[in-house]
């Protein structure tokens, strides 16, 4: 299928580079492991929202939207990279943060992510954890519109079928790639949170039958949640592309393992795994996300989950600048 046919604007720097781990697979002892590097999209410093955002804001410039409208928790990467594509394409933005995060510290509050969301001057209300936060945006979107503007929503993570495509997107340039690098994949690895990466690749990867396994590493809702959410939207996603039926459930696996106390809380093994690539291969991770999926697949390695001969693609999918937020929540000794 042409994903041209969907309008689009280009944000990201593209293709990202695939690139070989080579001293963090020999200090494993292997598999192979490569890293696609997704937190290299560009925008505002970079992430896997971005190529979302790409469909998601061409919609609403063909809607002629003057505002849009996003959510998530105070640090969220989705939010810093709205705030980012809409002032590139002139129009405003509206945060409204969920504070997920129990007795949140000065630098969670202040730096990182929201201290960019500032930079880019959008406007940001807060609600309270477990608020419901389609009905938030609903309320400031009706707001908006009793003021004239005309809103776009996005939901949380730009995960929607348009946003989905961001990530089939991505599914056929890394295929491309390891086509020309004569690079046979055996795994797909990475991070899932709010669904829609994790659904627009599996919707890539079947609708062009290319059978490699992908594997979702949770950093929020348990397992039997979080595949439903990707598999309602992987289905969603492959039917809008024009591939319907290609997707089964058995082909979305999230292990959610690893997410210790909650989403955005640290875990000592997501430290690790952060000083572990900085140190070894000079890459930044993030606490939330990449890092507790690294932490995982590390885990999973280390029990022999893979063949030593195996190739594993890890999707960098960003949020490096959220470390900023939790500088104060994590060790830099190793
Ligand atoms: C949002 C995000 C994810 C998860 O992507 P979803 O599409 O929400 O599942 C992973 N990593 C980072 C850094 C993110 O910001």
């Amino acid at each position: 299928m042409l994903l041209s046919r969907f309008p689009r604007v280009s944000l990201a720097h593209l293709p990202t580079p695939l690139e070989a781990l080579p001293r963090l697979s020999k200090h494993l002892g292997g598999p192979d492991i490569y890293v696609k590097r997704d937190d290299c999209t560009g925008l505002g410093t970079g992430g896997n929202k971005t190529r979302k955002l790409e469909f998601l804001m061409a919609e609403a410039l063909q809607r002629k939207a003057t505002v849009v409208i996003t959510q998530g928790a105070v640090q969220s990467n989705h939010a810093r990279q709205t705030a980012a594509a809409a002032c590139k394409l002139g129009m405003k933005c509206e945060l409204v943060f969920e504070k997920r995060i129990d007795r949140p510290s000065d630098p969670y509050l202040k730096s990182g992510n929201v201290f960019l969301d500032r930079i880019y001057g959008a406007d940001i209300r807060e609600v309270d954890k477990g608020s419901d936060m389609t009905a938030a945006l609903e309320s400031v979107a009706d707001e908006l519109r009793n003021k004239g503007e005309t809103a776009y929503v996005i939901p949380g993570g730009g995960s929607n079928r348009v946003g989905a495509l961001g990530y089939v997107d991505c599914a056929y340039e890394f295929m491309t790639q390891a086509n020309r690098m004569g690079l046979v994949i055996d795994h797909v690895i990475h991070a899932t949170g709010s669904a829609g990466t994790q659904a627009g690749l599996i919707a890539g990867l079947k609708a062009s039958h290319s059978g490699i396994p992908l594997l979702g590493i949770g950093v929020n809702a348990p397992r039997d949640v979080q595949e439903e959410r990707v598999f309602k939207l992987a289905v969603e996603t492959a039917e809008y592309i024009g591939a319907a039926g290609t997707v089964e459930r058995k082909d979305v696996v999230a292990d959610c393992s690893y997410i210790g106390d909650g989403y955005g809380v640290p875990t000592e093994a997501m430290n690790e795994a952060v000083l572990l690539l900085a140190r070894l291969e000079g890459i930044l991770f993030d606490p939330v996300y990449t890092g507790k999926a690294l932490a995982g697949m590390i885990d999973l390695i280390r029990k022999k989950k893979f063949g030593r001969k195996d190739k594993l693609l890890f999707i960098h999918t960003g949020g490096s600048a959220g470390l900023f937020g939790y500088s104060d929540r994590l060790r830099t000794r190793a």
